[in-house]
Formats: structure tokens, sequence, C-alpha cells
């Protein structure tokens, strides 16, 4: 790409975190790591008083619950992102990430011929750090973009992160528009220039030609659990430990539950009948945002990429619990800990359902090298001589790209019209009877023109 050495070559941004800060994907282990925080919060009085009243609770309920409940939800009311917060993510450990990130949604919008407009939608955007980064990159490439109209789309249920990216994003130079009722909750501009709106679900976003952007978000979606028994598969439910007061533990539906029977529909081909594995995680909701994404980009065009920590249906229990960077049993202490399980690529591109075409998943450390981020390295290191901006530049990388820390562990999927692969979108070759597609970048080896 011969625009990547020129992008965002001037400018060195401010030190990130001070590393090492904890991941979410480092470990996966649930419910046996010792209680950290033994006090009963508001949550869990709540959670109580619901299983009293209606019985045990389904795992996907009891994290919808604790992350997302609008009163009392792990997510709505605090920043818990960086040094002082519980987990790290990429964005947040190096500028590199979203500058490359940039490069291959322009990328994307160059070889499916440079349409006059598009959203850029970001699902779970954090603290903006990512959209940030992307933004420079498209406004050093201006020249390139200027004839584009360009918005965002931020899809954020959390309160105070939709207050932090507005800072991120804006200077509330043109003040925020706020309408708490309203599908779009708030609107205002970016410093560039480029409209924003934020809503709490992707079904709000108009359906106009889009680039989806989804990083460390499927992993926050609810899972169900299931456990292999001599009776045949049967849910993990979330009961009221009657041994000690206040206390959560896990138990076994005696029967078939409910979302067993939506599983079996929708995936039977998958497990219950060939599945090797005695404990599986299921997300219902990511399925459904998959399938909402790949209509929208069958019907409009654009393209989607997903990027988290997960696996290819390989593993079993991976659900657990960040607080202060550091594991904590999920059922302590609910509400002050961040919940997550490791994502299934191999469910989210079935439930793609053929609509669109999708390319990997391919490890991070594959994805970021083959969108050149040595060079980008490289270039940010021969602007500064400051020895402690270089020590941060060179650690960021190490643990974006190690195998034993980020590199491995973390995947990146793109969702794309099936015509992107086969050419049909691509301007023509003169001398060519057939269009030849470029690849699509971060998935091969990056060539240099
Ligand atoms: N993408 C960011 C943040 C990851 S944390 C980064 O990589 O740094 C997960 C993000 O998803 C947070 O912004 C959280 O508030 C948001 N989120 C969690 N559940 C959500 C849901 N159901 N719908 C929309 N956003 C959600």
């Amino acid at each position: 790409m011969s625009f990547l050495a020129a992008a965002g070559a001037r400018r060195l941004c401010a030190v990130r975190a001070v590393l090492p800060c904890l991941w979410r994907g480092k470990y996966f282990s649930s419910g046996n790591e010792p209680a950290e925080n033994n006090s009963v919060t508001p949550m869990l009085r709540h959670l109580m008083y619901k299983i009293k009243s209606t019985g045990p609770i389904t795992v996907a309920e009891y994290m919808k619950e604790v992350l997302t409940n609008p009163a009392k939800g792990y997510y709505m009311n605090r920043d818990m992102l960086g040094e002082e917060g519980d987990f790290i993510t990429s964005p947040e450990i190096s500028q590199m990430f979203g500058e490359l990130l940039g490069i291959w949604f322009i990328s994307e919008w160059i070889a499916a011929g440079k349409n006059a407009a598009f959203q850029l939608v970001e699902l779970g955007p954090g603290k903006g750090t990512l959209l940030g980064d992307i933004l420079r990159v498209f406004s050093q490439l201006g020249s390139l973009l200027k004839n584009c109209d360009i918005s965002l789309h931020l899809v954020e249920v959390s309160q105070k992160l939709s207050e932090i990216q507005a800072l991120t994003l804006t200077e509330e130079k043109v003040p925020l528009e706020r309408n708490a009722e309203s599908p779009v909750y708030m609107k205002g501009v970016t410093k560039s220039g480029i409209p924003v709106s934020w809503y709490r679900d992707l079904q709000d976003v108009p359906k106009e030609y889009s680039f989806y952007l989804a990083h460390e978000f499927f992993d926050v979606l609810p899972v169900h659990k299931f456990q292999k028994t001599p009776h045949g598969w049967r849910e993990v439910l979330v009961d009221i430990d009657p041994q000690v007061s206040d206390k959560l533990r896990f138990v076994l539906a005696p029967c078939a539950t409910p979302a067993e029977a939506f599983v079996q529909v929708g995936i039977s081909f998958f497990f219950f009948n060939d599945e090797t594995r005695d404990h599986v995680e299921v997300c219902p909701e990511a399925g459904v945002v998959i399938q909402e994404l790949s209509e929208r980009i069958s019907l409009t065009g654009g393209a989607a990429l997903i990027a988290d920590y997960g696996h290819d249906g390989t593993k079993t229990d991976t659900f657990r619990g960040f607080c202060g960077h550091r594991l904590h049993d999920v059922l302590t202490a609910p509400g002050t800990a961040d919940l997550t399980a490791d994502v299934d690529f191999s469910y989210l591109r079935r439930m793609s359902q053929g609509k669109v075409a999708s390319l990997g998943p391919v490890e991070q450390q594959t994805f970021l090298r083959n969108m050149g981020i040595d060079v980008r390295l490289k270039i940010l290191l021969d602007k500064t001589d400051e020895p402690s901006l270089r020590q941060q530049l060179l650690q960021g990388y190490n643990m974006l790209m190690n195998p034993m820390k980020m590199g491995e562990r973390f995947n990146f999927l793109a969702l794309v019209p099936h015509q992107r692969l086969h050419g049909r979108n691509h301007q023509t070759n003169a001398r060519q009877s057939k269009p030849s597609p470029s690849p699509v970048a971060g998935f091969g080896e990056l060539a240099w023109r």
C-alpha cells in the first residue's frame, strides 16, 4: 500500500499506558479463583431477590444484568479501561493499533470503488481512543478522502463511556445534542468536523453504506453455558448457595431449558450431535449482531472488521471476571468486576449464513504485520530521540505483537460482500477482460507498490 508510509507519519501521540497492565484475553478459567471482594453489592441484592422470586437464572441473564443493567450494571457508570481501571485494550496500549485499522478502512473503501459517502460504525467504543486514532489517519490522508462524506455512528450502552467518547472525539465547540428518549441519544461534531451520533442498539443505525468496527465488543455479550452429563446436555444456571448466606453458586438445570432448545435449533449440526467437548459456551446475542451486520453488508456494501480474543469452536470454560487488573471470581461482588468470555469465531462465521464472505480469523500479530506495523514503528521511532517515548513505543509493539502477550490470543475477522472478492465492485483494468480485485489488507502478506 503506497499510502501506508504517508499515513500519520508526522504525529507522535502521548504515551498511552504504563505497562504492564492486564489485558482480558490472558486467562481462561471461572469460578474457582479466590474471592477478592466479599461485600454484598446492590447488584448481588438485586440478583438474590430475582432468584428468590423466579428461580435460578441462566449465565447469560446473569452476565447481562451484571454488565448492562441500566441502573447498577458494571459498564453503565464507570470508566474501567486503562491503568486506573480493571483491564487494558490494544488501542489504549499503542497509537499504532488504531492507525493501522484506519488504513484498513481506507483501503477497503478504495477497493470497493471510493463511494461518495460512508458511515463508520463502532460497536462498544470504550473511551473513543481507537476512533480518535482512526480519525487522525483520515485527516492525514485528507487529500484522498476530501470528497467523501464521512459520518460516525457509535453503538454504546454506557452513559459514562459515551460521555468520555464525546470528550475524546469532540471539542464540544458545537454543543452536544442530547435526547435520552430517542434511539439517537446524543449527537455532536468531531474536532475535524465529522458528524457523530450515539445509539444503544445497532438496529437504530441508518442502513446506509457503512464500515463496521467491533474491538473487544463480542466478548462482553452474554453467553449460555452447557455441560455434558450422562443425561445429555444441561444448561449451567446461577443459584443462591444454600450453605453460605449472600453467596451465589453454579448449578445444573435438572432438565432441558428454553435456551438449550434455541441453541439446538440454531446450531444443531455443530454440537449436541458431534460435539466432543464436555462444556460449551454459546452467545446467541453475538449471532444476532452478526446476522444484522451480514444483512446490511450484503444489501448496501461496506465491510466489518471484528477483533477480539477467542477460538474456533475448540475451547470450553472461558467465562471469567477482571477487577483492578486481577482475575476475579465471576460470582463474587457482582457489578464491581468485568465479566467476559472468549469469542467463538466459528460460530460468528456460521451466523453470517453465507450472506457475506468472511476472512480470518487471523492472529493479531499476523494481521498487524500484514498491515505494516513494522514500518509504522520505524517511522515513529525515527521521529523521536526521547528515550522514554522510544521505550514506550517498543513496549507497546511488544505487547501487541508478542505471541506470549496479545499477538496470538487476539484474532481478526472481516466480513465483506461476496462481490468484493470476485471483483464486480472493483474498477476494471482496461487491458483485462475480467476485473481483478485487490486482496483484502491484513489477511494476506503486505505487498508494496
Ligand atoms: N472497544 C473498546 C472498549 C471495549 S470494552 C476498546 O477496545 O478499548 C466493551 C465496550 O462495549 C464498552 O464500551 C461497553 O460499554 C460496550 N458495551 C458492552 N455491552 C454493550 C452492548 N450490549 N451494546 C453496546 N455496547 C456495549
